[in-house]
Parts: C-alpha cells; sequence; structure tokens
C-alpha cells in the first residue's frame, strides 16, 4: 500500500463557484466571492472582521503593519513554530523573544510568559498547533494587564475551540491559512481575522495599498487617496471562489478528519500505554478540528528509524518545525534560554498522513506499520 501524506480534497463545488466568478466579470479582489467568503466566516464564527488575504503569510505581515511594529518592539512566540510567524514581525526589526512549548503539547507554555515580558514587548503571538487551543485564559488575562496586543497564528484553525469561542476569536488579530495542506483550501490563501474594531479601519487601509479604498467602494467617503503606508493583500476573485466551493462542505470535510483522528488515537493508544509513543494531549478547554495527528518518538534516533521504517512501507510520514531559535538565521541573535520542550518535539515530533478521505484500511496499516517497528 501507498499512502502520501497529504491529498488535496475537492468538494465538487469549486468549478461551478469558478465559472460563475467569470461569468460575474470581475476577477480582481473584493468582489462577490470575496464578500461571500468572508461574511461565511462572520456568521458562522462571530469574527467582528474577516478579510480575505493571499496567504497566512501574508496575513500576518499585515498584522504586524496594522500594529505598528517597529524596530526597538519586543515580541513574544514560540519556538516551535512556521517561519512565517517570525517572519512577519522580524521583517519589521522587531526582536523576537522565542518562548518555550508546553511540556505536554507543542503550544506555547504560557506559564513562561510573564518572565519574558519587558518594557519593550508590545506583542504576543501563539500558534494553536494542530488546532489545539493554547490557554488563552492565561494568555489574554496576561495581555491584559500589560496591555500587550496578541495575535493568533490560526493558520490551523479552521472550526476549532477553546472553551466553545472559536479559535481566532480571541486576538485582537488573527490569521488563517488556506495552503494546500490545511483542512480547507484554495492552494494558496489566508484570512486576517480583525477582533479589535479600533484596527479595521487601519487594516483595510493597509489590506489595499494604504488607501481607503474600501471606504470609497462603501460609498463613506468621496474619493479614494493615499493616506498611509500599505500594500496589497488581497486574493484575486478566482481564489475566493474556489474557498467558498470548500466552505459549502465544511461539515463535511470536518466529520471525515475528525473519524480519521479519532481512529487513529483508538488504535496508536495501547502503543502509548505501552510506552513506545506519545500521542497529542488535548486540554479539556479544547476542542480541535482534527488538522493533524502527531505522535512522538523517545528520541531523535528512534524517531528518525521509525520514518524510514514507515516509508519503507509505503507510508509518507513527516517530522517538522526545527525549533527557531536555534535556526542558521537565528541562532546567533537568540538570547540563550534553554527551550528544551521546543528542541524535543523538533526532534521527536512525527506527522502521519491526514487527508480527507483517509480510510480505515490505511490508518490500520499505518497503525500496524508503527507497531511492528516496536514489536519486530
Ligand atoms: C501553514 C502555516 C502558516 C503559513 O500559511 P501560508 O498560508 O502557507 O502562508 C503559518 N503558520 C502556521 C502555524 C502554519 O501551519
Amino acid at each position: 500500500m501507498k499512502i502520501p501524506f497529504n491529498k488535496p480534497h475537492f468538494t465538487g463545488r469549486e468549478a461551478f463557484h469558478l465559472s460563475e466568478a467569470a461569468i460575474l466579470g470581475h476577477l480582481a479582489g473584493n468582489g462577490h466571492y470575496t464578500k461571500l467568503c468572508q461574511g461565511f466566516f462572520e456568521e458562522r464564527y462571530g469574527f467582528r472582521k474577516a478579510l480575505l488575504t493571499t496567504s497566512c503569510t501574508d496575513a500576518l505581515e499585515l498584522a504586524a503593519l496594522v500594529l505598528g511594529i517597529a524596530p526597538g518592539d519586543e515580541v513574544i512566540m514560540p519556538s516551535y513554530t512556521f517561519v512565517s510567524t517570525a517572519n512577519a514581525f522580524a521583517l519589521r526589526g522587531a526582536k523576537i523573544v522565542f518562548a518555550d512549548s508546553n511540556p505536554l503539547n507543542p503550544n506555547i507554555d504560557a506559564g513562561s510568559l510573564a518572565g519574558l515580558i519587558t518594557e519593550k514587548t508590545r506583542a504576543i503571538v501563539v500558534v494553536h498547533y494542530g488546532g489545539i487551543a493554547c490557554d488563552m485564559e492565561t494568555i489574554m488575562e496576561l495581555a491584559a494587564k500589560h496591555r500587550l496586543f496578541v495575535v493568533e497564528d490560526a493558520a490551523q484553525c479552521v472550526d476549532a475551540f477553546c472553551n466553545d469561542t472559536p479559535l481566532g476569536s480571541f486576538g485582537h488579530l488573527a490569521a488563517f491559512s488556506f495552503h494546500e495542506t490545511k483542512n480547507i483550501t484554495s492552494g494558496e490563501g489566508g484570512m486576517l481575522v480583525v477582533n479589535d474594531a479600533s484596527l479595521i479601519e487601519r487594516a483595510e487601509i493597509v489590506r489595499e495599498k494604504g488607501t481607503n479604498r474600501a471606504a470609497f467602494s462603501r460609498g463613506e467617503v468621496e474619493k479614494y487617496e493615499w493616506v498611509s503606508l500599505g500594500s496589497s493583500f488581497l486574493p484575486n476573485e478566482l481564489t475566493a471562489a474556489f474557498l467558498y466551493g470548500q466552505l459549502e462542505h465544511l461539515d463535511i470535510i470536518q466529520q471525515n478528519r475528525m473519524e480519521s483522528w479519532q481512529r487513529y488515537r483508538n488504535l496508536l493508544s495501547p502503543l502509548e500505554n505501552k510506552g513506545y509513543i506519545g500521542l497529542p494531549y488535548v486540554p479539556d478547554y479544547a476542542a480541535h478540528n482534527a488538522h493533524l495527528f502527531y505522535i512522538t518518538a523517545n528520541s531523535q534516533a528512534e524517531r528518525d528509524q521509525l520514518l524510514n521504517h514507515l516509508a519503507g512501507q509505503g507510508i509518507h510520514a513527516v517530522f517538522h518545525y526545527l525549533s527557531l531559535h536555534s535556526s542558521p538565521y537565528f541562532s546567533n541573535k537568540h538570547d540563550g534560554r534553554e527551550l528544551p520542550d521546543a528542541v524535543r518535539y523538533a526532534s521527536t515530533l512525527i506527522r502521519l498522513p491526514l487527508f480527507f478521505g483517509l480510510n480505515e484500511d490505511e490508518t490500520g496499516y499505518i497503525a500496524a506499520g508503527i507497531k511492528s517497528f516496536f514489536e519486530r
């Protein structure tokens, strides 16, 4: 059997909406389908303002511009994350202060944050790994106390919750991804969510090249002008039309992924009980979205051997995030603090194949492949 790591899912609705978009004849950004997608997220999850972007990377860069992050500012974020989380703020000249992960899961260790805050700290960026919520109650309380912005890197978080509140609605800003590897996709694509009403106008302006074009198109101003620095973050209507074809099947997609995730957990928990591997830890406050399924090995050597063993059986599992504080670009800028849990996840975590339609035979085969590594 050959099992890929990811397979993009087509709902069958995308082509219809793509041709509708072409018939409507407006292909640039902010048309009919962009508004439909943004409205979908605002209504379903109660986001104050949803703005489609060309990627989550761009949504994070837009967030840093909207917050006016500048040289001298400090921004706290986990070391165990994708490079885009850090690039967005480093590009603005901020000093990145990396925090460790939890001992129990790869999310930022909320208890370690108070000790990292200084006079210069402007923002905390959280990453909800695998759609499993960070400890948002603790983090929002701390941020309010020190008057810090909170940005959620919610790239992996469509339809995930913390204490029944959707992820992406806690931070002043949140960034989502619709990359091919995410639950809902337009190939490349993203979204900035603005929950702080005082940042909405500024987000609209920066997203549209520093102009007040959004207000102009609503008839609120008579002409649109250059009012600030900005850039272009708008996806075209074809991207939005494709995305809408996915959103129509959100519940079907989520149910299917949750079934695969649960099957993995059931099949692998005997191996966890024997101490061979670790499984995802989902705190009581978190309702995840089956974005990914990971296991942890007991050492890097064992992790690498297990990956080889699975590859030999046609199973494409992968490791990821090399901790950013020890990366070639950043290691000489890091302040030297040890971040043992970030390093541990970087050296022991494995992501198993997880995509829409991954069936019982396949999850069974993968679980048997893992078992056979430990019980040869
Ligand atoms: C996927 C991902 C991104 C980047 O998303 P793009 O849409 O590909 O730019 C950023 N952060 C995290 C945590 C991600 O998983």
